[in-house]
């Protein structure tokens, strides 16, 4: 396609014909006086669905470190030499503590990661028993998990846990590159089995790991199709003692790093398009210009006293000209 038919593509924005994957492609590599015309795109569908809501979400790591698994990017894996704290389950008071903040602040949601890939059914059981505790405040919870049998599904289910991430992390054709000890087939099922159940997906991938822009566009092909509800996208931050601590990032320029997040709002539009890891690098300063395209972020420098960071997160987006307020109606 020419530079001359994109134009027109994105001039004349058409919801009912979804990109092709040459044009999603093109997308990408669009010229710098195209930019102008793909934000416009972008910012209209954001403000068509999202209004100048910014939601901002609490992440607390419930679990952390000893996972079985070689993600290649991530400080938890069983390869990576990277120092970080290891616990096998943060202390109730941090997490009761969070929640109560997320409450307090009126946060979109507070989501709660667990490293590893399989849990037994007495964890599983244990940490339900959190869930309804903090559900007692009505606060979103979504749950950053590994691979739940239907059973643990069912049991999360019926505390009330609202939301579960699974990445997609890249294309399929990519992902034995960054994983070797489960498979892209193994997410992909896991998330239709949890959709099935009526579950909210939260759904995204990582930007920076090697990958080529056709692996970018087919990822977003296939979050096209489950449609989440939530697509965080995440820009490498290389982690010393990992697989890909000397990864060359030089490709993510706040340009590029913004052709992606605008062609996930134009393929995926009714989702929660949040600039996850890296923003605070890729993006410091061009907070007006993102929050044209995404509505979503986590909440940053929170563990200052009171809660500093999330109010400093606030005005952030209130000098940006957004609205940072809770995304659901019930809370
Ligand atoms: S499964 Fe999760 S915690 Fe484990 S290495 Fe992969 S990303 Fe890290």
């Amino acid at each position: 396609m020419s530079n001359r038919s994109i134009h027109t593509l994105l001039k004349n924005w058409d919801e009912e014909c979804p990109l092709t994957r040459e044009e999603a492609v093109e997308v990408l590599n669009l010229p710098e006086e195209e930019m102008d015309s793909l934000m416009e795109c972008a910012y209209a569908l954001r403000t068509k669905y999202k209004g100048k809501k910014v939601s901002v979400q609490l992440l607390t790591n419930v679990r952390s470190g000893n996972c079985t698994q070689n993600c290649a990017y991530c400080a938890q894996s069983k390869d990576s030499q990277a120092e970080i704290e290891k616990y096998k389950r943060v202390s109730d008071e941090k997490l009761y503590g969070d929640n109560d903040l997320v409450d307090e602040k009126h946060l979109a949601r507070h989501c709660i990661g667990l490293s590893g890939i399989g849990f037994s059914d007495e964890e599983i059981e244990d940490l339900a028993d959190r869930i309804r505790e903090m559900k007692k405040k009505d606060t979103q919870i979504c749950c950053s998990i590994g691979f739940l049998t239907e059973k643990q599904a069912r049991i999360l289910k019926d505390a009330g846990l609202d939301r579960i991430n699974h990445n997609l992390n890249s294309s399929r054709s990519f992902y034995p590159e960054i994983c070797t000890t489960h498979t892209y087939d193994q997410r992909v099922n896991n998330i239709k089995m949890l959709q099935s159940l009526g579950f909210e997906i939260c759904s995204g991938g990582i930007v920076g790991m090697g990958e080529s822009k056709e692996d970018i566009v087919d990822m977003l092909m296939d979050l096209r199709e489950i449609n989440p509800e939530s697509v965080p996208i995440n820009f490498l931050l290389p982690i010393p003692g990992t697989k890909l601590a000397d990864r060359d990032i030089s490709e993510l320029t706040p340009d590029y790093c913004m052709k992606v997040l605008c062609l996930a709002r134009l393929m995926v539009p009714k989702s929660d398009i949040r600039c996850a890891a890296g923003r605070e690098v890729y993006f410091k300063g061009m907070e007006p210009e993102l929050f044209k395209v995404v509505d979503s972020i986590f909440a940053s420098g929170y563990l200052t006293a009171g809660g500093q960071g999330i109010d400093d997160t606030m005005k952030m987006i209130k000098d940006a000209g957004f609205d940072g307020e809770i995304e659901s109606t019930d809370h």
